[in-house]
């Protein structure tokens, strides 16, 4: 004889409904999310709404991590050092850009774009602190690691 595997009600004992099911802590812009919960890229350049490929010269879409908007390195007048950069970390788009070292994405007036990575970082967070925003172009500690003397703060400085 078979052995049928009955489900038994389950008896749940004067459970309260909860005035909130499902109350959302985090509200967010909206950005399309795949079932996984990862941010679905736009298909398309938010610049010049073109796809993918570029009239003339493939270029693939950079995407921001947090809101899926896209665009081509080129719309985004990213140099090649940053079109190299950005595709190794989870970049984010001057919407959504955080500082990378308290990850806020508060006081933006203080946020320094890197010209190498587009990283965020507050002036008052990096080490030593900078006053006044740097003339001319910055690179990361990152950046100057791991570019060196390519870096554009020293390309432009030379
Ligand atoms: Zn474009
Ligand atoms: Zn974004
Ligand atoms: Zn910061
Ligand atoms: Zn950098």
């Amino acid at each position: 004889m078979r052995n049928v595997k009955r489900t038994l009600p389950l008896l749940i004992p004067c459970l309260a409904p909860h005035p909130h099911p499902h109350p959302n802590p985090h509200p967010r812009p909206p950005a399309k999310k795949a079932a996984d919960g990862s941010v679905i890229p736009n298909g398309y350049c938010d610049f010049c709404l073109g796809g993918s490929k570029k009239t003339g010269c493939p270029e693939d879409l950079i995407s921001c991590a947090d809101c899926g908007r896209s665009g081509h390195p080129s719309c985004l007048q990213f140099t090649l050092n940053m079109t190299a950069a950005v595709r190794t970390y989870r970049w984010q788009c001057i919407e959504c850009k955080s500082c990378s070292l308290c990850g806020t994405s508060e006081n933006d007036d203080q946020l320094l774009f890197c010209d190498d990575c587009d990283r965020g970082y507050h002036m008052y967070c990096l080490s030593p602190p900078m006053a006044e925003p740097p003339e001319g172009s910055w690179s990361c500690h990152l950046c100057l690691r791991q570019l060196k003397e390519k870096a554009s703060a020293y390309i432009t400085l030379t």
